[in-house]
């Protein structure tokens, strides 16, 4: 159902490519004035779904509404009060920070704009106002073309894996640009494949896999709903995951390259079984480790495989 604070509306939305069925019935609402993240690994149909509702590409089936207007039928006035980031400062290699902002402007003529100075100081570029985009180190041109997303003042941003090839600072300070936008009442559609980066920035998140929604909910409700419990992790060779399935405890066991990752709802009881094994010289562990639950281990609950960068 939508209603009045549902900035973007997406109702069993279909994209096929032949015999790839690239978004394959997705339904969901993004309220406004938060950051809703769709997280799923390459492949998953983030871009397509993020595209579609943006008016990039039209759906086959389904329906989308944005900020109360119909998309595709009113894909020019959406056009007008949402943001989307684009890879486009490779294409001005010689113009400066100012001169790129200031050429974005010229775009909307007839629109309010944010100053160049104002977004210059939105997304921590001061110091490179001069700087030749060119010049401009990866995690700089990234909060570029952020400002470029916003220069007619959008209600709606959309960043399509914003801090992919990012160095981890560089993405800290994205983050904090994106929750900057949160503070000034934007909504913000994001794509992601880092867990961590969901895990910390997004109010909610769609879990994605093969064109389907799996679980959607805060980052804290969906490790709740999966995970009332502790991962114990280690390596120690055996690969029958079948081995540790029926320990004291455990709920849940899966092994990734060698890694072994127990659930238990009860730790000492599993940790006393394991350190027993050890004891009897059945067991080596290496690495062991204990922590809570993270997002990592939901979308590994629920595809059977690990995201990777
Ligand atoms: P993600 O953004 O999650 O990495 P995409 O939405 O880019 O996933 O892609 C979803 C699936 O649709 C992939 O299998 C991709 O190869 C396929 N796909 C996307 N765009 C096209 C296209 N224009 N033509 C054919 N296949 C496409």
């Amino acid at each position: 159902m939508s209603d009045d604070l549902d900035a973007i509306h997406v109702e069993d939305v279909k994209k096929y490519y032949g015999a790839t069925k690239a978004v394959d019935g997705i339904s969901f609402s993004v309220r406004q004035g938060e950051i809703f993240g769709m997280l799923g690994p390459n492949g998953a149909g983030k871009s397509t779904t993020i595209e579609m509702i943006e008016g990039l590409r039209a759906p086959d089936s389904g329906s989308i509404t944005v900020l109360g207007m119909k998309q595709p039928q009113q894909k020019q006035a959406i056009k007008e009060r949402i943001g989307i980031q684009l890879q486009t400062t490779a294409l001005y290699p010689l113009l400066t920070v100012t001169e790129i902002l200031d050429l974005f402007h010229t775009f909307y003529p007839n629109h309010a704009t944010i100053p160049t100075d104002d977004l210059i100081r939105m997304v921590n570029l001061e110091e490179k106002r001069a700087t030749r985009s060119k010049n401009l180190s990866g995690g700089q041109q990234q909060r570029l073309s952020v400002a470029l997303a916003l220069v007619n003042d959008p209600e709606i941003v959309f960043l399509d894996e914003p801090t992919t090839g990012m160095d981890p600072q560089a993405r800290r300070q994205l983050w904090d640009v994106i929750r900057e936008l949160r503070g000034r009442g934007k909504t913000i559609l994001m794509t992601t494949h880092y867990m961590e980066e969901a895990q910390e920035l997004c109010d909610r998140i769609a879990i994605v896999d093969h064109g389907k929604i799996l679980e959607m909910d805060t980052p804290a409700a969906l490790i709740r709903k999966f995970f009332q419990d502790v991962a114990i992790e280690f390596e120690d060779g055996i690969t029958d995951v079948d081995a540790y399935k029926n320990l004291p405890g455990v709920i849940n066991a899966s092994i990734i390259d060698g890694k072994v990752t127990l659930h238990s709802n009860d730790v000492p009881q599993t940790m006393g079984a394991l350190l027993s094994r050890e004891r009897s010289g059945t067991a080596n562990f290496r690495d062991l480790n204990v922590r809570n639950a993270t997002l990592e281990d939901v979308f590994l609950k629920l595809t059977g495989r690990a995201l990777r960068d």
